[in-house]
């Protein structure tokens, strides 16, 4: 035995390492919600402390955790309390943190069943409760991704497979040099990551047609071009401005009937499907064939947890195959065949002990609770002169401006340093604008109004320079 490994040893047989890192972790949560939103600056300054050359000796698991633990913990952003309303950045479920806490330990990467048949289990059970939850066509299958760029990616590989198939041609084989020509089809106001997955599929972005879309960045359906089998139509659930859904009730039985292949990228908002009083947003998006949706975010799972669900099975393992002499299939599940990547960590777990923990009733009460938040958000600054809300609060989004892109930049920056709540900026219709995401089981109406009153400080100071 090297003297490493003697080290090694004796400190995995102590647990102090695993017992401090626990500690550190306890204090963390116990004072999330109560911490300065963002990083102050001093601990921002702090991080400096992380500029060492690579040690030249083995170090020691107390020095390491306490360097993480002072320099680090204060300069994290607090996303997993409950008044960070930046981009959309769910929090986490205490169930999630306590059952990731473990998996951690497990270090299980579920590429096939016989490298982890606990998560080869878990990844058949959730397949199948999503199936559920989505009401989704009984063929459909789930990948489990790092989040909805990936989960992009695949369900447009699936498309872009078996569009070409149709045609006769392998692109597995063949490639895209001389294939037959696909159609990309997709609203003006499409999620960047579509473009970045055309972009790595090989379409070109340049290639794309695209379809106008309303003051709400909802696609216009009888603007949509005449489909037909070579198509790719991408829809939207939930607009990462304003949370607004294509009307796939009206769009997706046509398309499908032209043969066309519908993608519906829905990182947040597919989970509208899964409520009682907010699924009218996504009524009809079982017609489509491929789906992606987070678990980071709306579910509140940690990072990072994406899923494609595709309704031929056939069409997304031939996209992302690949195969190996070593490789041990089985007549489980074989994770891999559902993803890029072959070896990947078994986020399942936490996205299994979310769904267990919450059961039905529970998504439905988190996800309409993020709901009624964003509209008390919304009336209470609709009181407060010199806020204009954008949009209309159909699902967590809350998009706000001011009278001008100078005081509404100016109004955010002051929000940002009082770092009572964060939010971000973004652009709509040509305007600067300042985005509200409510994305945390943990949001109390009492955070609404605390975070409504940084807003009212801010345009007064703002206002009264
Ligand atoms: C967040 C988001 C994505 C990207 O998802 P990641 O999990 O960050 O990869 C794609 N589309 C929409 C609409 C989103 O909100």
């Amino acid at each position: 035995m090297t003297g490493l490994q003697q080290k090694m040893f004796q400190e995995l047989e102590s647990q102090k390492g695993l017992k401090l890192a626990h500690n550190h972790a306890l204090s963390y949560v116990k004072q999330i919600f109560d911490r300065n939103v963002y990083p102050s600056e001093s601990a921002l300054k702090n991080l400096a402390r992380f500029n060492e050359d690579l040690p030249r000796e083995t170090g020691n698991p107390e020095t390491i955790l306490d360097l993480l633990n002072t320099y680090g913990g204060p300069a994290t952003v607090a996303t997993s309390g409950s008044r960070y309303f930046g981009f959309v950045t769910g929090s986490t479920l205490p169930i999630t943190l306590a059952s990731k806490s473990l998996s951690t330990v497990w270090d299980q990467a579920p590429a096939m069943h016989v490298t982890s048949p606990i998560g080869s289990k878990l990844e058949t059970v959730v397949e199948d409760w999503l199936r559920k939850l989505f009401q989704l066509p009984e063929s459909t299958v789930a990948g489990f991704v790092s989040g909805t760029s990936l989960a992009n990616f695949c369900g447009l590989a699936a498309a872009r497979f078996h569009q070409l198939s149709k045609l006769g041609w392998n692109v597995n084989e063949k490639g895209l040099n001389g294939s037959p020509r696909l159609r990309v089809v997709a609203g003006r106001q499409c999620h960047s990551t579509i473009l970045k997955a055309i972009s790595l599929l090989g379409f070109g972005v340049d290639h794309i047609e695209w379809v106008p879309t309303d003051d709400q960045g909802r696609i216009i359906a009888s603007e949509i071009p005449q489909l037909d089998e070579t198509s790719i139509l991408i829809l939207q659930a939930g607009n990462v401005n304003t949370g607004s859904f294509d009307d796939f009730n009206t769009i997706c039985k046509s398309a499908q009937e032209k043969g066309a292949w519908i993608h519906i990228d829905g990182a947040f908002g597919l989970w509208a499907q899964a409520t009682t009083n907010l699924s009218h947003l996504t009524k009809g998006m079982e017609h489509a064939d491929s789906w992606a949706v987070d678990a980071h975010k709306t579910l509140n799972t940690p990072y990072d947890s994406g899923i494609v669900l595709c309704k031929n099975p056939e069409a997304l393992k031939s996209a992302l195959h690949m195969t190996g002499s070593y490789i041990i299939t089985s007549p489980q599940r074989d994770g891999m065949f559902y993803t890029p990547e072959m070896s990947r960590r078994s986020r399942i777990i936490e996205l299994w002990a979310a769904l267990r923990y919450l059961g039905k009733a529970g998504v439905d009460q988190l996800v309409e609770t993020m709901h009624h938040r964003a509209i008390q958000f919304k009336e209470e600054l609709q009181q407060i002169a010199g806020f204009r809300v954008l949009n209309e609060v159909v699902f967590n989004q809350v998009l706000v401006r001011c009278d001008t892109d100078e005081i509404t930049e100016k109004v955010m920056a002051h929000i940002q340093d009082q770092r009572e709540c964060w939010v971000g900026g973004s652009a709509w219709e040509n305007k600067k604008t300042i985005r509200i995401s409510i994305c945390s089981w943990a949001t109390t109406s009492a955070d609404v109004s605390r975070s409504v009153a940084s807003f009212r400080k801010a345009i007064t100071a703002v206002t009264h320079e």
